[in-house]
């Protein structure tokens, strides 16, 4: 599911994750399969990208539970 990105933090690792509208978190720089997003280790790039969505894999097994599409 979709969502949007209402800001960031850096976890105990040091890597970026972002925060979501709906919540939960999700980090934007070792997505599996280890996907670089070299704009989130920018202050403007983070700015940037505030606001834009993300695909919520927690949100998806949430609602692939209760409502399948
Ligand atoms: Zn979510």
């Amino acid at each position: 599911m979709k969502q949007a990105i209402i800001g960031f933090h850096k976890d105990e690792e040091d890597d970026w994750v972002a925060d979501l509208a709906c919540g939960h978190t999700q980090h934007v720089r070792h997505n599996p399969p280890w996907q670089l997003r070299p704009w989130v280790i920018t202050k403007e790039g983070r700015k940037d990208h505030l606001g834009r969505e993300l695909d919520c894999k927690e949100c998806d097994r949430e609602h692939n539970s209760d409502d399948r599409n």
